[in-house]
């Protein structure tokens, strides 16, 4: 990973070749005083400085390189329900919780829906998802969704699906069940993004890019500096996650970068559409270390997967993931792989969200272990109403403990390296 203040434009993914626009936000020159300055304009910054800016206050949104740059404008586009860790809150803070949490879960695809509508944001959301299990002992988990879902009466359509029913909707003989969810599904997550930073910036956000944030001076005011300007603000909102070296006194070692990687073929015929994804859902395997793969608006297979914690990129994405690919669909074999890249999700230790403060003015939000494209609106939510003051569900987040490993981050980065490695044997039994 090259040093934040290199100033980088997109990586060159399927998503920033099929980008709605290129952003040219102007870099941050001079000094600025807003309310709240909010730093990394991936979907934790752009949604907290959209749902600020909805609530009447001024907003600077500064970002090291381009709108969508990081995980965000990269990912699979998989817009899955709920929050990493959420299990392990309810565990911790009693069955009282059960019911906010459950709410919480589906908070994030419902503020998706709502903004695409609202915004007029094009950005391919299709209704849809399938978790599909490999092994018996998965399906266990499948059918437990099916039950919480019938118990709250959940409003939306959801199936369980038999060994034959998976291989005909997604063309594969690699599954024994799943589970479909229609309030889940998927989306271009770069044009997502962008599309909220536009509609943002519409409502008054003043937007930097190629603008690294290089240092905050804390105080009753933060000056949050880049080298050629700082904003002054109320309250600051560090959204940074996997990219982000920041306040290493507060939070290094708490979240560690893991690479994962996303191929996609060249536009696939009706034929094999029609084989391999009739109901045009994006699916993820069970497993802890998952596969996930979805079709493009142009009829592209994305499939991607995998974790590596050493910051470098394979020498080759496509050597690493078309086995892969290959091994879920011989039916591509013959497919050219025309795009190949990867990014960084932001792994927490225990998987919960690592969400707090500095100074009490300085907000942090960041970690959602590979799981952030719902989670990241609904986190963002709740980061807003705790700068404004409404405390009760960022402290329910801010008050869990997160174990911050000792040593260097190379160190954090091999003994998590290790958990996986656990979980990947797990996944092979
Ligand atoms: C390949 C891949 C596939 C994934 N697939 C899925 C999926 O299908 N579904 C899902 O739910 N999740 C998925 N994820 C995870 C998801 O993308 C992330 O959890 C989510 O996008 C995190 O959003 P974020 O805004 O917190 O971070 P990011 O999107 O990484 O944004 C952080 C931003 O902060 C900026 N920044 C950092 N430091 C500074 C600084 N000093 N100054 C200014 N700016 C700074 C960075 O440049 C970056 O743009 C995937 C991730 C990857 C990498």
């Amino acid at each position: 990973m090259k040093a934040i203040n290199q100033r980088q434009e997109h990586t060159g993914s399927y998503y920033a070749a099929t980008a709605n626009e290129q952003t040219n936000y102007p870099v941050l020159k001079g000094s600025k005083s807003v309310d709240i300055c909010v730093v990394g304009a991936g979907f934790t910054g752009v949604s907290t400085a959209l749902d600020l800016a909805e609530r009447g206050y001024s907003v600077a949104l500064i970002e090291a390189n381009r709108v969508g740059w990081g995980a965000s404008g990269r990912n699979g586009g998989h817009m899955i329900s709920g929050i990493s860790g959420q299990e392990k809150i309810e565990k911790k803070r009693g069955n009282g919780t059960a019911d906010m949490m459950w709410d919480l879960k589906w908070r994030g695809n419902d503020i998706i829906y709502d903004r695409v509508e609202k915004y007029g944001i094009d950005c391919d959301l299709k209704s849809g998802f399938v978790e599909a299990a490999l092994k018996p002992r998965q399906l266990a988990d499948l059918e437990s969704y099916a039950a919480e879902r019938e118990r709250r009466n959940f409003p939306y359509k959801y199936e369980l699906w038999g060994k034959d029913k998976t291989r005909e909707m997604l063309g594969s003989d690699s599954y024994i069940g799943g589970f479909v969810c229609y309030r889940d599904g998927h989306l271009h997550p770069l044009n997502l993004c962008l599309g909220e930073a536009r509609a943002a910036h519409g409502l008054g956000v003043q937007i930097f890019e190629q603008s690294p944030v290089t240092k905050i001076e804390h105080g009753k005011r933060p000056k949050v500096k880049t080298a050629s300007g700082y904003v002054q603000a109320d309250s600051v909102v560090l959204a940074g996650n996997a990219y982000s070296l920041f306040e290493p006194k507060h939070l290094s070692n708490l979240v560690f970068p893991a690479g994962s990687y996303v191929i996609a073929t060249e536009p696939l015929s009706a034929e094999m559409v029609a084989e391999i994804n009739p109901l045009d859902l994006s699916a993820c395997d069970s497993n802890e270390v998952v596969d996930y793969f979805r079709l493009s608006a142009d009829k592209r297979m994305l499939f991607g997967g995998t974790c590596n914690y050493s910051g470098r990129e394979p020498a080759s994405i496509k050597a690493y993931i078309q086995p892969k690919m290959l091994k879920v669909y011989p039916q591509l074999k013959n497919m050219r792989i025309d795009y190949e890249w990867g990014g960084m999700i932001g792994i927490v230790l225990n998987r919960i969200p690592a969400v707090g403060r500095i100074n009490d003015n300085v907000f942090y939000c960041q970690g959602y272990s590979g799981h952030g494209v719902s989670a990241a609106h609904v986190m963002s939510e709740i980061i807003s109403d705790g700068v404004v003051g409404t405390m009760e569900k960022f402290d329910l987040f801010a008050g869990m403990e997160h174990f911050r490993l000792p040593g260097t981050q190379w160190f954090g980065n091999q003994i998590i390296a290790l958990g996986m490695l656990y979980y990947k044997m797990k996944d092979k039994l």
